[in-house]
């Protein structure tokens, strides 16, 4: 076998989001072991053509197909839209697909990636929260496996290493509570998106710093993890611990809790994904605890962020609730940040269209799209009314 034949070929999806950032800066960490073989971006192409440039991958993917021709010559193959994403998240010389694209627009191509048997390294939280078991169901008759990216599900799964699911007695997410810890309803009632926007821990995109915001990224990480490790709702419980250092932690039967801590960087757990079981050096610097010197846990305010219970709710309603509740909440995130609706909307609209959805079965891709359209609908409707 020569060389370039040993080499790792990964598919960076929403390569020029925050995922996509930190995925280059493990992979220059890395160095000559993996190759980019296909990136996609969405709107950003200038940022696109520059990546293009320096990582020289065969396919580049772009949001809409008459934007292709900005990119003629960046690489041999520019595709465009959900037609494009299916074909990079399925190129036969694939090792392994990084999902960092956002929201609902993943959930196709990770479906295609896990039926053609390929690792889908997933920061995409949404398409879990939507058909999650249709994921595993493709992961399962393709050979293909979701290995988690986000901080908290790796640290669980990392935690999970050599353990027996038997031995499991429930997960425990972290929170940093975002921006708006610890104030009150009306103290939320007019924030602005620039500092809903202001993360005191994290650097993420737009979408998942509103949705931790309003803690509804947290209960989509709890309906996420029911997929992901295969447990009830009622076992995965979540804390809110401000330093962001414990990313989560397992709890087994005995009693004893396992953690994982580490810096608030999303390298760690993207470089691990890529190298496990192995690890790595990464150029992050020594973890000093006592710089760090005191970890506070508390109980989540459901009264002022009614988003968490609300994805318990989707989660115990199951088959497509959780669908509904994700599109609702992507009209709304995307409202707010366009100055039409204020922060204490997000709640209220998720709350009246999952109070009104009919639970469905998610019996297959069709039925989830469609709920997702309806609600889609519904949300807009709803913000209407309220203008
Ligand atoms: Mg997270």
């Amino acid at each position: 076998m020569d060389a370039a034949a040993e080499k790792k070929n990964v598919v960076v999806l929403g390569a020029t989001g925050s995922i996509g950032d930190s995925t280059f800066r493990v992979l220059e960490n890395l160095g000559s072991e993996y190759r980019v073989l296909a990136m996609s971006g969405g709107e950003q192409l200038d940022r696109l053509a520059l990546l293009a440039k320096e990582w020289e991958p065969q396919y580049l993917c772009v949001g809409r197909s008459e934007r292709v021709g900005e990119l003629a010559g960046a690489a041999e193959n520019v595709l465009s839209g959900e037609s494009g994403l299916d074909v990079l998240a399925t190129l036969p010389e694939a090792d392994l697909v990084v999902n960092g694209l956002v929201g609902a627009i993943g959930l196709r191509p990770t479906l295609a990636a896990l039926r053609a048997g390929k690792i889908v390294a997933m920061a995409n939280k949404e398409p879990i929260v939507m058909a999650g078991g249709l994921l595993l169901e493709a992961a399962q008759s393709g050979g293909g496996e979701i290995i988690p990216l986000d901080s908290e599900p790796n640290a669980i799964w990392q935690c999970l290493k050599g353990e027996e699911k038997a031995d499991l007695e429930r997960v425990i997410l972290t929170a940093s509570g975002g921006p708006f810890f610890a104030r009150s309803r009306s103290e939320m009632e007019n924030v602005t998106p620039a500092e809903a926007l202001n993360h005191p821990t994290w650097k993420m995109g737009a979408k998942i710093t509103v949705d931790s915001a309003t803690l509804m990224n947290k209960g989509f990480e709890v309906i996420e993890a029911t997929w992901l490790f295969d447990l009830p709702i009622d076992r995965i419980d979540v804390v809110i611990h401000r330093q962001s250092v414990v990313h989560s932690l397992v709890e087994f039967v005995d009693g004893a809790l396992l953690a994982h801590l580490g810096k608030t960087n999303m390298q760690l757990p993207i470089q691990y994904a890529l190298t496990h079981p192995r690890r790595s050096q990464a150029p992050l610097g020594r973890f000093n605890l006592v710089e760090v010197g005191q970890l506070t846990f508390s109980e989540p305010d459901g009264v002022n962020f009614p988003c968490l219970d609300l994805c318990y709710s989707a989660g115990e309603m199951g088959g497509t609730a959780p669908a509904a509740l994700n599109a609702a909440n992507e009209v709304a995130v995307a409202a707010f940040l366009d100055g039409k609706i204020g922060f204490l909307d997000i709640s209220a609209l998720n709350s009246d269209l999952l109070a009104a959805h009919q639970v469905r079965r998610v019996s297959d891709i069709e039925t989830v799209f469609q709920v997702d359209a309806e609600a889609r609908f519904a949300a807009n409707r709803w913000i209407e009314r309220r203008a």
